[in-house]
């Protein structure tokens, strides 16, 4: 499956803003974003041009499928269940994006970055309910447990998530017990809790053409 290669920075210098695609990293001083905050290439530091319609429609749907590390076709697919449900469809996307397990996993704190925790999920370390689950895209619902597999808690991967987990803080809508390495997810968030930087509706207006 195409995966994108190169230094992951690079999207967030391209996008403007921090994705948190790197674990601790990107809560310290050596965040790429924080040194060299413009556009990578030799004209980055040059005036920014005012773009198109389509120009910001397409950089926020970028943005928004980077940050959650999906594919063209996984993210369209995402959009396209979003618009066949009741509500307002870009709300109805980001509680999609939030409900899959490997966000669940990096949000409660067991995996540095979201593409670790989809790692993590693959390779079968978490339980939902009990059960275990190694889909990265499983969709949780609210009252659903996640927790690390017995014979995981000494992964060092998720130990070493764990500590930092106090820098980046636990969103409202779930809570965590640390010391039996579960989470439970109290509700599904409402758009006001999702305080990312992303402008929904312009990837509506992109897919609606
Ligand atoms: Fe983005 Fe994290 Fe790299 Fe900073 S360290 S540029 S937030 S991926």
């Amino acid at each position: 499956m195409a995966r994108y290669t190169e230094s992951v920075c690079r999207l967030c210098r391209r996008d403007g803003l921090k994705l948190f695609l790197k674990g601790d990293r990107c809560f310290t001083e050596k965040c790429a974003f924080e040194r060299r905050g413009y556009v990578p290439g030799d004209h980055g530091q040059a005036r920014k041009k005012q773009g198109s319609d389509y120009g910001v429609q397409l950089r926020e749907k970028q943005k928004l499928k980077r940050m959650y590390g999906l594919l063209e076709k996984q993210f369209r697919g995402y959009f396209k269940k979003a618009d066949q449900q009741k509500g307002i469809t870009g709300s109805n996307l980001l509680l999609f994006l939030e409900r899959r397990l490997d966000n669940i996993v990096f949000r409660m704190g067991f995996a540095g970055s979201r593409s670790e925790a989809r790692q993590l999920v693959s390779h079968r370390h978490f339980t939902v309910g009990g059960k275990p689950v190694n889909i990265p895209s499983y969709l949780i619902k609210t009252g659903d447990v996640v927790a690390v597999r017995e014979k995981s808690v000494n992964t060092a991967k998720i130990k070493e998530a764990m500590e930092m987990v106090a820098r980046r803080g636990l969103p409202p809508w779930m809570e965590l017990d640390k010391a039996n390495m579960k989470g439970v997810v109290k509700a599904l968030p409402q758009r006001d809790d999702l305080t990312m930087p992303v402008n929904e509706q312009l990837v509506v207006e992109l897919y609606s053409k």
